[in-house]
This record gives structure tokens, C-alpha cells and sequence, in this order.
């Protein structure tokens, strides 16, 4: 996990759902959007981002999971699949506009992202 150069949208800074989380959750979304892939898809790894997205400065893993926790409380973060295996950025792509959409290797969020994982209709059941 290397992490990559992020766009960061001014509207970021002036949004509702940002203004209730702690200074320290916000570091730790700035920094998920250096992690996500081109969707904002990253397997969700506390411990991975606190190493990464934290080192030196004695932030624990329990820090990080609250932080998450806030960021997903407050509508920035998704975070899903069994044993909550992925997370990713809500309104990613509007944090991207004009910016081609990546291809993703991690599996689509069934919550927002419904339209990518419905199952195909099974033959002899199309709908009239
Ligand atoms: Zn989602």
C-alpha cells in the first residue's frame, strides 16, 4: 500500500457531513484518498491505514477504527462486505468529476453502487 497522488475538492472543507467529525477523522479521510483505487475502493484494513496514514505519532489502531467509524457514521465513508472486508469513498465520483472512471478490481458496494451487482435475470424470466 503505497499510496498515490489524491485530488482534494475545495467543497471538501465547507461540507456539512465533514464539519461533524474530529480534525484528526478528517487527516485520516484526506489520507484514505491517497489509498483508494480510481473508484475509491480499498480493502478496509485499519491497522494498515494506521501505519500507513499515521506513522510516528502514537496513534493506535482503536484511533483509527473510531475515526473510521466517524467518517462512516457521518456519510463519507461506506464501509462493507462480510466481516466488513472493503470500504470506500461515498461520492467518490463527484470528488473526481471530469476524471475517467477506473476500472476496479475490489467488489461493488451493494449499497451504493446496487446497480454494478445486480444479478442477471436467469434465462426463461426477462421481463415482458
Ligand atoms: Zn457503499
Amino acid at each position: 500500500m503505497l499510496g498515490h497522488i489524491a485530488w482534494i475538492r475545495p467543497e471538501l472543507f465547507r461540507c456539512e457531513r465533514m464539519a461533524g467529525v474530529s480534525v484528526p477523522a478528517m487527516i485520516t479521510y484526506v489520507g484514505l484518498l491517497t489509498q483508494v483505487d480510481g473508484s475509491g475502493y480499498v480493502k478496509d484494513r485499519a491497522a494498515v491505514f494506521n501505519a500507513v496514514l499515521w506513522p510516528g505519532r502514537g496513534h493506535t489502531v482503536e484511533e483509527m477504527e473510531e475515526e473510521l467509524e466517524q467518517l462512516t457514521t457521518a456519510g463519507l465513508l461506506c464501509r462493507f462486505g462480510a466481516l466488513r472486508g472493503y470500504l470506500h469513498i461515498v461520492d467518490h465520483a463527484v470528488q473526481r468529476r471530469g476524471h475517467r472512471h477506473a476500472s476496479r478490481k475490489l467488489p461493488s458496494c451493494p449499497t451504493h453502487h446496487r446497480a454494478l451487482t445486480l444479478p442477471r435475470q436467469p434465462a426463461g424470466s426477462q421481463r415482458p
